[in-house]
């Protein structure tokens, strides 16, 4: 079963919006076994989506477009999609209930160009929106099936699953499979490295596929077997799990979907341990994130932001010798720092970071990159050293991933 994908708006043309529903869709149809033949963009032109979609059609079994599907007048996916394969379009009037329905609920003015969305090519199967106004459709043509859903990537996310997935596999008869999908999220070792470290397992023979997912500064595995039971499933999985677990316990900090800061929110809340940030080169980041966490105000105290010498000396009492005689970046300081907001706050934890992001400020003896993270716990306070090696704004990231990393390795008692 072959496919290809064509993402529809001048948009993406003329680079004001990355495509990422293409790479959103090849990855999650991938890992379901289907086969990507072809990612093309089009603009909103009916000659030019109408040429694609044909050319595409022709060496695939089906084609999923996103995008155009507004009630403005430049969004023509639908009508070109009819045109393409001389369908009439034909009013939808439960769709159009449900756009005036939702219109009056929302209090939104009814203008007529919203009739719009709820034209389709005749012969299609509507596929619900439940985030948006755009429904999506499927088209089948001659054995084949066009889909279109909108571009927005939100509604993409939901309609792919919810609307796409379904059909594809009932119209090419893999209904009766079972797939189970597991995240393993790790932070701490290069792509190459997690793969040289799992060179040893024969995931084949467990029946299991595994990819392998940078998503900076973090990389994630995928295990997925495909089997006849879900159960089936679910156990090569669970196998090929293990043997990941095994070889990288150190570095993983969420079996499944779980963000970072939401492992430690689970750990923090039920430890009923409390904690406090200062933090100099991450600007903010390492508060921001712990408390992207819905109920993180039973954990998390305070975040200081101290940049300057005068900062941590007055928010944080550090002891101007210490910046005087170590410079502000430096173990000593990031370690006072830590003990500093800690007892301020009068937390469990103090968390600390203190660094240069560059691409100024960097010297020969502390080079860009260079950053101290402390954590103080009441019976020790550690520090590591980094040398990282990215831009500003990365070297933000991966510091704040460092420090939640610490925190949690601290919290599992782990060096
Ligand atoms: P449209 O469905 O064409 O009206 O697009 C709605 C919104 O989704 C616009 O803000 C687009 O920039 C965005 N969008 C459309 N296509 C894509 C795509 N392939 N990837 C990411 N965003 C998109
Ligand atoms: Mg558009």
């Amino acid at each position: 079963m072959k496919i290809a994908i064509l993402t529809i708006g001048n948009e993406l043309l003329n680079g004001r919006t990355a495509d990422t529903n293409s790479s959103f869709i090849a990855r999650e149809l991938t890992a379901l076994g289907f086969r990507i033949e072809a990612l093309m963009s089009v603009g909103d032109e009916f000659d030019a989506i109408k040429t694609r979609l044909h050319d595409l059609l022709a060496i695939t079994d089906a084609v999923i477009c996103t995008g155009g599907l507004g009630p403005t007048a430049d969004d023509i996916t639908t009508e070109a999609v009819a045109r393409a394969f001389e369908r009439k379009l034909v009013m939808n009037e439960s769709v159009l209930a449900g756009l005036k329905e939702k219109f009056a609920r929302y209090r939104l003015a009814w203008t007529d160009n919203n009739a719009k969305q709820a034209l389709f090519p005749d012969g299609a199967d509507v596929i619900d929106n439940p985030v948006g106004s755009a429904a999506g459709f499927a088209l089948p043509v001659g054995g084949k099936l066009v889909f279109v859903i909108p571009g927005v990537p939100a509604e993409t996310r939901r309609m792919l699953p919810e609307g796409v997935i379904p059909v594809l596999r009932r119209h090419f008869g893999r209904d009766s499979e079972h797939i189970f999908k597991q995240t393993i999220k790790t932070f701490g070792l290069p792509e190459a490295a997690v793969d040289a470290k799992l060179a040893d397992v024969n995931f084949a023979a467990l029946g299991v596929s595994v990819g392998f997912y940078p998503v900076f500064p973090e990389n994630h595995v995928v295990l997925t077997a495909r089997a006849a039971s879900a159960d089936e499933a679910r156990m090569k999985v669970t196998k090929a799990t293990q043997e990941v677990a095994s070889r990288l316990e150190d570095y993983i900090f969420s079996y499944g979907e779980k963000t970072l800061e939401e492992t430690l929110g689970e750990i923090l809340t039920e430890r009923k341990i409390t904690i406090a940030v200062a933090e100099s080169c991450t600007g903010g980041l390492i508060a921001s994130r712990l408390t992207d966490v819905s109920g993180s105000s039973v954990y998390f105290e305070r975040g200081v932001v101290t940049y300057s010498n005068r900062a941590k000396i007055e928010l944080l009492g550090v002891p101007p010798e210490i910046i005087e005689k170590h410079g502000a970046v430096s173990e000593q300081t990031a370690k006072a720092m830590a003990e500093g907001v800690r007892q301020m706050a009068k937390t469990n934890i103090g968390l600390s970071s203190t660094g240069i992001a560059g691409p100024s400020g960097g010297t020969k003896e502390k080079p860009v990159g260079t950053v101290y993270i402390a954590l103080a716990d009441g019976n020790q306070t550690t520090c590591r050293h980094f040398a990282f090696r990215w831009d500003r704004r990365r070297n933000k990231l991966v510091s704040s991933e460092a420090a939640l990393m610490l925190l949690l390795n601290d919290l599992q008692g782990k060096p």
